[in-house]
């Protein structure tokens, strides 16, 4: 996004703030008893419902099959940010409008919870100069994640202090029960090494010893000149690639064509759940390394 584009988003953020303001838009959200917890990402509403329970309203601003990378939030999402008690953020800049959003929506309540906090960033591409933002991929972060959103409901909402450390508990007891899972799955697979569609899944081939051989577009939207799809081509025929990984939220194009000259077939990896029925989650990441199975056991 170029400063001219920025600079429009901002005016209408702005003239919609003094609409809110004066009008008073919408039924209140929180009607049915719970705070309003506004998420950037799938995963980290799931999370924060998890943790929540009853207590909490969640919404998440991405919406399904649109990219955290380029999505831009509509002006009625900024007002519910202003009325949001928590806003629940990955971190490490995927958020990228985040301060204008916050500045926007002008929220003396509201908790701004930085679930990066604490977690070791990988280096990210040119464009990513904070790091490789892809965190939630690998359930060991996932878990810090979910502690700085019970923390967070905690200073929010301390009379149920006791139902959201309980809820914490039990759920990273899952998602230490899925790292085990995919750690003796990863164990059993053959070929190590995978051709990424964007670079999300650094932190997930660290923690299992997997290797990101080549990815298609760097930054996404992108798509890749004919020089680096040769050499694509090349990395896919020299690792003995059997798949090529797209991703549902952008075109498969690139994945097609390198698929094509590689003898290769295409599978679809889904980092924010969108594609999946019920995407918490616990599914999304069974349904990745299912894709992945496919390719590398
Ligand atoms: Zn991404």
């Amino acid at each position: 996004m170029n400063i001219k584009c920025m600079m429009t988003v901002w005016l209408c953020l702005m003239s919609l703030v003094v609409v809110a303001c004066a009008g008073g838009v919408g039924p209140s959200p929180t009607t049915d008893g719970g705070a309003l917890v506004a998420a950037s990402i799938a995963p980290l509403a799931d999370f924060a419902r998890q943790v929540g329970g009853d207590h909490v309203q969640v919404i998440t601003l991405v919406p399904p099959g649109a990219s955290p990378h380029t999505y831009e939030l509509t002006p009625s999402q900024v007002e519910q940010v202003a009325k949001a008690r928590l806003l629940v953020l990955n971190g490490v800049r995927l958020e990228y409008w985040a301060d204008k959003v916050i500045q926007s929506a002008d929220n003396p309540d509201l908790i701004v919870v930085d679930t990066s906090q604490g977690i070791e960033i990988l280096e990210g591409d040119a464009d990513e100069p904070g790091g490789n933002p892809h965190i939630w991929l690998a359930p060991q972060n996932a878990i810090v994640q979910v502690g700085h959103i019970r923390d967070a409901l905690i200073q929010a909402d301390p009379a149920h202090a006791d139902d959201y450390r309980a809820n914490a508990e039990r759920y990273s007891g899952e998602l230490r029960e899925l790292d085990q899972e995919i750690t003796s799955q990863v164990a059993t697979w053959s070929n190590r090494q995978f051709i990424a569609f964007h670079p999300a899944w650094v932190y997930f081939a660290r923690r299992y010893g997997l290797e990101q051989a080549a990815v298609i577009e760097h930054s996404p939207g992108q798509e890749p000149s004919p020089a680096e799809v040769a050499q694509i081509v090349e990395t896919a025929k020299r690792i003995g690639a059997k798949a090529i990984f797209a991703e549902l939220q952008f075109s498969p194009k690139a994945a097609q064509a390198i698929a094509e000259e590689s003898g290769a077939q295409v599978l679809f990896l889904d980092p924010l759940g969108s594609s999946l029925e019920d995407p918490t989650y616990l599914n999304l990441m069974r349904y990745d390394v299912a894709q992945m199975a496919k390719a590398l056991q």
